[in-house]
């Protein structure tokens, strides 16, 4: 048994909707994936990272282009040590300096401190207008992911 979520998470990993903007973006996105099992948000303590679990593809500098997977992994570990952690880091490829959100995740992946989700949401996705209206109500840009467990 595998479940699949389509989660959308703030592109600003800070970013916390108010309470009323993530429950009247929850109607929204029900309304949207109305054969989902199950469509919720929530808001984090502290920065998360969402993964998209068994759709991982690896990650890549999105300066240089290189694969940045060991480094990266690294750099996970500290993250998960230190919640207070600065997402910008310089690259050890090309010494860039960028945010570990903004790195080129082959698969969506994102650091928020908000997600929506629904879980098995029997649809291929939300069209551009729908997404949309979801970030109006949230009042921000969204990143999509696919988790598939
Ligand atoms: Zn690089």
């Amino acid at each position: 048994m595998s479940d699949n979520w389509l989660q959308y998470v703030p592109l600003d990993p800070e970013f916390r909707p108010t309470e009323l903007a993530a429950e009247t973006a929850l109607a929204l996105f029900s309304r949207f994936v109305p054969n989902a099992d199950e469509v919720v948000f929530s808001f984090k303590q502290e920065i998360e990272f969402f993964h998209p679990g068994a759709n991982w593809a690896g990650v890549t500098c999105s300066v240089c282009g290189t694969n940045v997977e060991p480094w990266w992994a690294n750099k996970m570990d500290d993250f998960a040590a230190d919640r207070q952690f600065d997402l910008f880091v310089v690259t050890a490829c090309c010494q860039s300096s960028v945010s570990l959100n903004d790195l080129g995740y082959v698969w969506p992946a994102a650091f928020g401190r908000f997600v929506l989700e629904a879980m098995n949401p029997n649809t291929l996705g939300l069209s551009v207008a729908q997404e949309s209206q979801v970030e109006d109500a949230l009042g921000c840009k969204l990143r999509a992911i696919w988790v598939h467990i």
